[in-house]
Formats: structure tokens, C-alpha cells, sequence
């Protein structure tokens, strides 16, 4: 998505040649036409996936899965990431490695908002590890759910997340792929 791609040339900053921060557009500050935008890609591209919801995980995938659920129709769940006394109720979790946080986390959806037999489009800010969309499909695994596709704003191909996904034979979308980052820049595939 050449939009995108300009966007990240223009605002993203590059650290430690493996992190790139888009805090202006993405996660911290939004763009909400960028975002509608992006809603409308995803829902293109997974027009003939079947989907039936669509699940993220919080905080910055929230903003791109409402985009991509309002064009698509389709409700938008997130996972929560932090316990707390309102989740009080059956739910599926899954354990995740946070690639930028460095630790682990138990992701959480209330059993209530994900039935048996949906087919679920997942939708997320970046892919690295793939730690994050692996603990959303393992929750969709748990709904006795399907995952009809995986959508993503940023893939970052030279780490090992999107070899998993496609290996596990998922629908991977990537809005742009970054094949590296060299000196600061953000070298596109
Ligand atoms: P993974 O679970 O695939 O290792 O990493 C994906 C998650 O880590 C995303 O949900 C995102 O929050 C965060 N993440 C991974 N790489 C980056 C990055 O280069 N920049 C930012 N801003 N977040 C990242």
C-alpha cells in the first residue's frame, strides 16, 4: 500500500536497526483517514474470506480492526492484555511474548464474545515474532472458531512471524512488508 509506505518514509523512525516507531500516525497519535483507508485495503482483500468477526489484540490494533469492521460490517472484539475485576467471567487466554515489552502476558477474550463456528479475520498493528497473532488464532482454536485470514499494517519479513503464518497455511495480508531496516531506513520488499 504505496500511502502507507509514504507515511512510513516521511514519519517512522527506525531504532536499534529492528523497532521502527510510528507513535505519529499509529501508536500514540492516529490517523484517522490513514486508518479508514487501511479499513477499506483489509476489507478488499478479505472480501471473499468469509469472516464473520473480526478479533485484535489491544491497544493499536483496535483502531485499523474498527476501520476494517465498519467497512466489512462485521463486529470487532479485542483482546485484553491486563486482567481485570470486570473480567469476571469464563474467558479463553493464551500466552504471548511481548517483542517490544519483553516479557509475557496472558491474553484474554470473554468466552461470551466468541462462539463456536465463527470464522474469525484477525487484524494487528505489526508482525515480527508472530507471538501476538499466534496467541489470537490459539484463542480462535479454544472458540472452536476458524481463522479466515490474518491482516496486518506492518510485517517486518526479516523476523521469523510471517514464515510461521504462512507455514501454518493462514491467509497472511500485509499492508507493507519491510525486508530491512539499513542505516536508519526502511527498505521495502
Ligand atoms: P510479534 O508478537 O509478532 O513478535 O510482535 C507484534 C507485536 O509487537 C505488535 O502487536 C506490536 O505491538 C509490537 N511490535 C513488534 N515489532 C514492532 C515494531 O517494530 N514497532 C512497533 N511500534 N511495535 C512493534
Amino acid at each position: 500500500m504505496e500511502l502507507l509506505k509514504n507515511k512510513i518514509r516521511q514519519e517512522g523512525t527506525v531504532l536499534n536497526n529492528s523497532v521502527l516507531k510510528v507513535d505519529s500516525f499509529l501508536n500514540h497519535q492516529i490517523d484517522p483517514v490513514l486508518m479508514f483507508q487501511m479499513g477499506e485495503e483489509f476489507a478488499h482483500r478479505f472480501q471473499d474470506a468469509g469472516a464473520t468477526k473480526i478479533l485484535t489484540i489491544e491497544s493499536s490494533g483496535i483502531a485499523v480492526a474498527l476501520a476494517t469492521g465498519f467497512k466489512m460490517g462485521l463486529p470487532v472484539v479485542f483482546a485484553r492484555k491486563k486482567k481485570s475485576v470486570l473480567m469476571n467471567e469464563a474467558a479463553y487466554t493464551a500466552k504471548v511474548f511481548s517483542f517490544t515489552k519483553k516479557e509475557s502476558s496472558e491474553i484474554t477474550v470473554l468466552k461470551k464474545f466468541l462462539a463456536a463456528g465463527e470464522k474469525i479475520l484477525i487484524i494487528d498493528d505489526f508482525l515480527a515474532s508472530g507471538e501476538a497473532a499466534l496467541g489470537l488464532t490459539e484463542i480462535v482454536r479454544q472458540a472452536g472458531s476458524t481463522v479466515a485470514g490474518i491482516g496486518i499494517v506492518i510485517e517486518k519479513s526479516f523476523q521469523a512471524g510471517a514464515a510461521k503464518l504462512q507455514a501454518a497455511n493462514y491467509h497472511l495480508e500485509s499492508l507493507v512488508r519491510i525486508g530491512s531496516f539499513e542505516n536508519g531506513q526502511v527498505l521495502f520488499l
